[in-house]
């Protein structure tokens, strides 16, 4: 069973029922109000707050529209801070901290008004999100940590003991784990899918197969140079996450991509679903190379995600760590095929929070540490309104950039190292956690 060819198909799941596709091509305007490179959730929200305020807007990808991490993701709307609060207050202080976290909660709220607001047919359902820890002490702190969420910002929160697991997921693995209903699940590509047909709708030029070579300032504003010719904007913004290129070695030096990779079973029995994921939530765990997983939107496969550390571009061994993870979970599935594994880029940095912020008078609208499926949307039409001087929407997350990395220009010659120790310290914390 343990071929090359693992699973049947290297191409995310999610295209099957939203293909990317290119735009019909059009020349490039010669001159526009914003010009926006990246047009994934955070560049067409961008697109589309700025050209309902009257902005003209081109919006340049070097791919397809949704190619980049926008229709590859899990479709987990964790919105995850990945500071905790007390990183928060010691790095930003309290009451930065504080908006940092209320901005989260906002964040969460607005990209559901959002679809239902915008009739965004996108499979989203408010599902739950189960978060299993490894051991005792993990869940005894994780109920801690649920509880105060509760209390302080009343997310609806709660613990579930080992022994009553088996009501939300068909695994013994975790001693038990906590309830999030705030987070839910959807289609990410065509989430991405509806968020360009509005945008389209509201008068944005979305132009794919168009890389950026080089942005340089003139006397009306930025003179962008791509492979199909040039086109000037008053402001430009950059949202190339984990797919930032040479054409700004200056946020490559900022960005670390890195690599996440997903397979999908194929179809399973209603019964098995029904035994395996009862209410059908989506689900984490507390290690630092945790998977991440979900029930497809029909209820008839399982998603499971996590980092893929190879380098090669061959997908046999991860996929083969990621099912054999699967099965760790669910031994149930130990026969059944893997239809599709896939990956995509997230974009990882120093500071570990999404960002907007200034540099040589371009804006940025990045850093989603792979949560992008709220704060992408939520940091691009929020960096919408900064261009539009709209101070009264000014976000928690628009400070400084974030420090380079030492030594790296785009190459992440550490990130083998890296997956290593992190591989490390989950075996320390298994073999130490009482389970
Ligand atoms: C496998 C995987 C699973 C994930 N799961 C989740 C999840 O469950 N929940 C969650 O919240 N987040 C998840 N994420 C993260 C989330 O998908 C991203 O944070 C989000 O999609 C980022 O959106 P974006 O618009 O910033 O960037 P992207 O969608 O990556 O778009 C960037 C675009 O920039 C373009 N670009 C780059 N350079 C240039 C250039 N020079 N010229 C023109 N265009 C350029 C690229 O072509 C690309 O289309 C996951 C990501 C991956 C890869």
């Amino acid at each position: 069973m343990q071929s090359s060819r693992i699973a049947e198909k290297s191409t995310p799941y999610w295209w099957e029922a939203a293909p990317v596709q290119p735009l019909p091509e059009q020349p490039l305007a010669k001159q526009v109000d914003v010009v926006i490179v990246g047009a994934g959730y955070a560049g067409l929200t961008a697109g589309l707050t700025l050209a309902r305020a009257g902005r003209s807007v081109a919006v340049l990808d070097k791919m397809n529209p949704g190619e980049g991490a926008s229709s590859r993701n899990g479709g987990i709307t964790s919105g995850n801070i990945r500071l905790d609060y007390a990183e928060l207050v010691r790095k930003y202080g309290e009451e930065h901290a504080n908006a940092i976290e209320a901005e989260g909660k906002a964040a969460r709220e607005f990209i559901y008004d959002f679809i239902r607001n915008e009739g965004l047919n996108c499979d989203f359902s408010l599902t739950g999100r189960f978060y299993g820890a490894i051991g005792k002490e993990q869940y005894e702190t994780m109920a801690r940590s649920a509880e105060k969420l509760q209390k302080a910002l009343g997310v609806d929160s709660y613990a579930v003991p080992h022994a009553e697991q088996r009501q939300y997921l068909g695994t013994d693995y975790y001693r038990g784990g906590t309830v999030r209903m705030d987070i839910g699940g959807l289609h990410p590509a065509k989430y991405h899918a509806e968020i360009l047909r509005i945008t389209l709708a509201a008068g944005v030029t979305v132009h794919s197969n168009t890389a950026v070579q080089s942005i340089t300032k003139d006397a009306t504003g930025f003179r962008v140079e791509t492979a199909v010719g040039t086109i000037t904007g008053r402001q430009v913004l950059i949202c190339t996450n984990g797919y930032t290129d040479g054409a700004d070695p200056w946020l490559r030096r900022r960005l670390v991509p890195v690599r996440s990779r997903i397979i999908a079973t194929e179809e399973l029995s209603p019964e098995l679903m029904m035994k395996l994921m009862p209410r059908k939530m989506m689900c984490g765990e507390s290690k630092v190379l945790g998977y991440y997983y979900r029930p497809s939107p029909d209820g008839k496969r399982i998603l499971l995600g996590g980092r893929d550390a190879s380098q090669s571009g061959d997908p046999a061994a991860p996929t083969v760590a990621l099912r054999d993870g699967l099965i760790h979970l669910f031994p149930e599935l130990a026969d059944v095929k893997i239809s599709h594994s896939w990956f995509g880029n997230v974009a990882m940095h120093r500071d570990m929070l999404p960002r907007i912020f200034e540099h040589d008078g371009l804006t940025y609208a990045t850093g989603f540490c792979g949560s992008g499926v709220v704060w992408a949307p939520w940091i691009g039409s929020r960096a919408a309104h900064k261009l539009l001087d709209d101070d009264q929407r000014k976000s928690a997350f628009d400070f400084r950039p974030m420090s380079s990395i030492p030594f790296y220009a785009g190459k992440p010659y550490f990130m083998p190292a890296f997956i290593q120790v992190y591989r490390l310290q989950d075996r320390i914390a298994l073999a130490r956690a009482t389970r």
